[in-house]
């Protein structure tokens, strides 16, 4: 059964171990109780439970909490069961997918349950977090193009930091840690600090931004194959080449900037005037939008319609399965609420 209670101004008594109740203190305080501990069952008295609304047994193992139950019965006080919070000094790097909430994996959530402190980005799902996360400190590390308030040397110092202080880490980042996130770098660097890393995997916006505007990034007799490539620096004229030469679709991030550079190389390499481009920004905000050209126009269309990162760049003739990708969606989704009226 769940219930849900107002604890403002509430007194809680916590009792367990500092390490195993360390979260539900943090998770009582945050909901405005005034939270008491006992951290030894050798140091309970019945006169602790004065004025208490509610006893949290935190689960740390000692057989001599047996007292609390019956002293919380006779004194009337509710009292709830508590799971320990599980052992610190680790760091899960965990993919947020890319932007709502409903796009995190029954890991990602499990994870941010279990964290003491959340180091979170921009583009990972953050506006929930204190629901997601109840028990962990948020802290915003976030980066956006051209600033980074928190640099990267000092986000992968803290993380190493709070995890030897014995916390539970949850780096959460936009989309997959290990696509273009630096993923890479930060599980490296707690690795040689001995800091055991998990890394839980994302919906990458390389896939999820596209079919949120109703392009495939592959599709049958269309495109067999699809690269994703960083825009953050313009690439080189061999790139250029390379890319227009594999004949699939590319899918770019962080591209606003060098969209110019990139639509430049592609037709020098040789690719088609006419080749679909599609610009989608934003996805899975009320703001999405998606802006589709040529690659001879898109330059221009993206600068009329004043296009502004985060946005993903998908070049190919899936583009053109947009259309009728959404129409079929927006048919499904009459069908399912002609049904629901049924
Ligand atoms: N690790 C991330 C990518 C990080 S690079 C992932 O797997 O998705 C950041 C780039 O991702 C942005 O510049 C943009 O190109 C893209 N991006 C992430 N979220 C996005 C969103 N909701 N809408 C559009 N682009 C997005």
């Amino acid at each position: 059964m769940n219930l849900t209670a107002d604890l403002t101004g509430q007194h809680v008594l916590v009792t367990g171990s500092a390490a195993a109740a360390r979260r539900a203190v943090r998770r009582y305080r945050s909901a405005g109780a005034t939270v008491h501990t006992l951290t030894s069952p050798a140091g309970f008295t019945p006169g602790l439970l004065d004025g208490v609304a509610l006893a949290a047994a935190v689960d740390d193992g000692d057989a001599g909490w047996a007292v609390l139950p019956v002293a919380c019965r006779r004194h009337r006080v509710l009292l709830v069961r508590e799971k320990a919070a599980a052992p610190g000094g680790q760091v899960t790097l965990v993919g947020g997918g890319p932007g709502t909430e409903e796009l995190l994996t029954a890991r990602a959530l499990e994870a941010l349950r279990e964290a003491d402190v959340v180091f979170y980005d921009r583009l990972a799902p953050h506006r929930n977090l204190d629901r997601l996360a109840p028990g962990a400190e948020l802290v915003d590390v976030g980066k956006r193009p051209g600033h980074h308030p928190v640099g990267q040397a000092r986000i992968e110092q803290l993380m190493i930091e709070s995890a030897r202080a014995g916390h539970n880490v949850v780096r959460l980042k936009g989309g997959d840690p290990f696509v273009f996130g630096r993923g890479g770098e930060e599980a490296a660097s707690c690795a040689r600090a001995g800091i055991p890393v998990t890394v839980v995997s994302g919906v990458t916006s390389a896939i999820a931004v596209p079919a949120a505007a109703g392009i495939p990034v592959t599709h049958r007799e269309v495109s067999h194959l699809f690269t994703v490539v960083s825009g953050h620096q313009p690439l080189t004229s061999e790139e250029h080449e390379h890319l227009a030469g594999l004949g699939g679709t590319i899918v770019v991030l962080m591209g606003v900037g060098t969209l110019p550079q990139l639509a430049a190389g592609l037709r020098r390499a040789g690719m088609r005037a006419d080749m679909p481009v599609a610009v989608v920004e934003r996805g899975y905000s009320d703001s999405q939008r998606t802006t589709v050209s040529d690659l001879s126009g898109i330059v221009t269309a993206a600068a009329a319609a004043r296009c502004k990162s985060p946005a993903v760049l998908v070049i190919g003739e899936v583009v053109r399965q947009a259309g009728s990708c959404r129409a079929q969606a927006a048919q499904l989704a009459g069908l399912a609420g002609r049904l629901e009226a049924v």
